[in-house]
């Protein structure tokens, strides 16, 4: 405990009643959860399989468990659960699928497989064209995050529009529970509807999570607000941690103003402020400082650090983006050689994913290693898809979706317009078209022979799904990617025998994970539960949703993310690249007057910097195939010029803005590289 402040340790100890700890980046908030979760279960006795703590990423989560297990002795931690928000909505439903009226073996619709379904929908509808598809995905998710159910928005649309998409949001729940599926919002929003309506297995979980402990809380939607208050009841054995200047997922729903609901919400609330940073130098949270100044505030902050003035942050304008990528990379090259830095100790923050390709590039060229979190996703890869879709299949076979992806990998000669009437013929019987295969109504609609082709595939696949009920069930899945000679399919399929080799390692890789999340299961289970393979496919899709290769990786490369992304974070050395209008601000942001949204995710990026932080923008852009020139973001006028060195600028910062026509002169004039 003696490394803490006086504060930190008020926020460790206090646990008479609800407690708030409000406070700026990199003042040790995270640091209170994990110490006070080595506290309750070594000073209070609180068993740790009795101790839940949640955050946002899986890659926050996986930290926060590493930061706890270490402070504890022994193997006092086991049973702890620090998880996702998702995570522990979908251990809820996996738990209470039977009072829930699910299959064991429910699938988890990701967002593209919600979307194709909504299209479906859509198509069948005929009201609304598939142009509506991402506001309709889009106002479904919202209306889900804020608990109103199809019956509500039904009720509540104001015009022609809204009525139809409550018609779709409805029909695509009852698709959903045809499917035996959930979607990602589900996996909030069944848990609350199912704490609401029944209190005995309310108290069940109010028994099993004794004590709450929430991060990043200021992220929270009401539908996850809603279930920690379930959760935590009027014992008050709550503890939350969070910073209203890092709100950055408004447009996913969260509401900052969860921090000030829970004062009225929880009158005896403890609020406890955090101002020294552990984190930065003193010019990096002078920085962030005077930037975030310009956003209305709530609550008050005033950040300091004892870690030195630290160098100026440098702002480089480059002549294009090219130029830009170019100049990361040798800087980074040059400063690791100088200064014997690593690469690891190296971080690219940028808006958005697409600006990733141009710095991979670069960092290639250069032979500089890198991770890019968030990108491309292991799980997005078409060898995954295909056997996760398998997986799915096996464990229900409900899921269309599934059953779709891999009717014909590999080819199995049924034809679309087989596929066509087994599709109509199921959903004249709402059925899925997996339980069609077991009508004789079919015999009329489908020739003979390529029935027996869906007949046979069916026989198979209940086969497989008896082995992987045994014993070894990733035996059972070895043995089924052999029956179909996934390998010989993929050699067909791709480009060289090199590249298919490394698709099957990929798969070998993904049986691997089924191997272990099986036996890591069957470990945790403090119920004693013996665990299934529904269970380890479950928590694969809900990795493979969450963590898009957000994997540990402890090697020596430059890290690459989004703003988003980064949260929570912290990387000695830090650049943020295309600082310009219409990026950062993003040009919805700017169209939608969010401004102030926007200035919290620099925030959150500036205050990732532990030691220098370098920003930089291009003069000029490819935009819709064609070069144009940009104007340097909003957000560099906000910057305290005393603390910033400006390169590519001339002699004028761009705080005194240039005229239109000098500004294209002093681009001439300023071509540095
Ligand atoms: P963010 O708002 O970015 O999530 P945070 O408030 O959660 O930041 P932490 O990540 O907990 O901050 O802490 C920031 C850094 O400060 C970490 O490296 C942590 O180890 C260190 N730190 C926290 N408290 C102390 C302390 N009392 N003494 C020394 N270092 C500390
Ligand atoms: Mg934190």
């Amino acid at each position: 405990m003696t490394q803490l402040n006086p504060r930190q340790k008020e926020a460790v100890l206090y646990i008479d009643g609800p407690c708030l700890v409000l406070a700026g980046a990199g003042s040790g908030k995270t640091s209170v959860i994990t110490r006070k979760i080595a506290y309750l279960i070594e000073q209070c006795d609180i068993p740790a399989r009795h101790i839940a703590a949640l955050t946002f990423t899986n890659k926050a989560a996986r930290e926060m468990k590493e930061r706890a297990s270490k402070l504890v002795k022994g193997s006092a931690s086991r049973g702890l659960t620090v998880s996702t928000f998702h995570n522990l909505g979908l251990n809820i439903i996996r738990r209470e699928h039977k009072s829930l009226g699910f299959k064991p073996g429910f699938s988890i619709f990701d967002s593209e497989d919600a979307r194709s379904l909504l299209k479906d929908l859509m198509m069948k509808d005929g009201d609304l064209d598939s142009d509506h598809l991402d506001l309709v995905q889009h106002q479904i998710s919202n209306w889900k995050n804020d608990l109103i159910i199809p019956a509500r928005a039904l009720s509540v649309a104001q015009s022609p529009g809204e009525q139809a998409i409550a018609l779709i949001y409805q029909r695509y729940n009852q698709a959903l529970r045809a499917y035996n599926a959930v979607d990602f919002d589900d996996l909030i929003l069944i848990p609350v509807e199912l704490f609401q309506t029944n209190a005995e297995v309310l108290q069940r979980w109010q028994r099993k999570i004794r004590y709450l402990l929430v991060d990043e809380y200021q992220d929270t939607n009401s539908s996850q607000y809603l279930l920690v208050q379930l959760i935590v009841g009027n014992r008050g054995a709550l503890t939350v941690v969070g910073d209203d200047d890092q709100s950055i997922y408004a447009w996913r729903g969260a509401r900052p103003e969860n921090m000030s609901l829970l004062k009225q919400d929880y009158p005896s609330l403890r609020v406890i402020k955090l101002e020294q940073n552990y984190r930065s130098t003193s010019r990096i949270l002078r920085v962030a400082n005077h930037l975030i100044a310009n956003n209305p505030h709530d609550f008050d902050k005033a950040l300091w650090s004892e870690m030195g003035l630290g160098d100026p942050i440098r702002v480089l304008r480059c002549k294009n983006e090219d130029a830009e990528a170019e100049r990361v990379a040798t800087e980074i090259l040059t400063q690791r050689l100088r200064k014997q830095y690593k690469f690891r100790d190296f971080a690219i923050l940028y808006r958005g994913n697409h600006q990733a390709r141009l710095l991979e590039m670069k960092l290639q060229q250069h032979q500089i290693p890198y991770k890019i979190s968030g990108g491309s996703s292991f799980f997005a890869k078409t060898e995954i898809k295909d056997v996760m879709a398998y997986l799915r299949l096996i464990v229900n076979p409900d899921d269309d979706n599934a059953f779709l992806r891999i009717i014909n990998t590999p080819r199995r000669q049924i034809g679309t317009s087989t596929l066509e009437a087994l599709g109509g013929y199921a959903s004249e019987r709402h059925i899925s078209l997996f339980a069609a295969l077991d009508e004789l109504g079919l015999q009329s609609r489908i020739p003979e022979k390529n029935l027996e082709r869906l007949q046979r595939f069916a026989h198979w696949i209940k086969q497989v799904t008896r082995n992987c009920g045994g014993d070894r069930p990733v035996d059972a899945i070895r043995e089924m990617l052999n029956d179909i000679d996934y390998e010989g399919w993929l050699h067909q399929n791709s480009a060289s025998s090199k590249a298919a080799e490394k698709r099957m390692e990929n798969v070998f890789y993904l049986v691997e994970s089924l191997q272990k999340t099986i036996d890591k299961n069957s470990s945790d289970d403090d119920e004693g539960e013996e665990s299934r393979i529904e269970d380890a496919v479950a928590k694969l899709v809900l990795r493979d949703m969450m963590e898009r290769q957000e994997e540990e990786d402890l090697s020596d490369q430059v890290q690459l993310m989004t703003l988003h992304a980064s949260k929570g974070l912290e990387f000695p050395h830090v650049f943020m690249v295309g600082m310009e209008e219409e990026l950062l601000p993003h040009r919805n942001s700017i169209e939608d007057n969010n401004i102030e949204e926007e200035r919290r995710l620099t925030y959150v990026g500036i205050t990732r910097a532990q030691r220098t932080l370098t920003m930089t923008l291009a003069g000029k852009r490819k935009q819709f195939g064609e070069m144009s020139e940009t104007t340097p973001s909003r957000f560099l006028d906000e910057l305290p010029v005393d603390d910033v060195e400006w390169e590519g600028f001339g002699e004028q910062s761009p705080e005194k803005n240039l005229a239109k026509g000098e500004e294209t002169l002093a681009n001439l004039l300023n071509l540095f590289d």
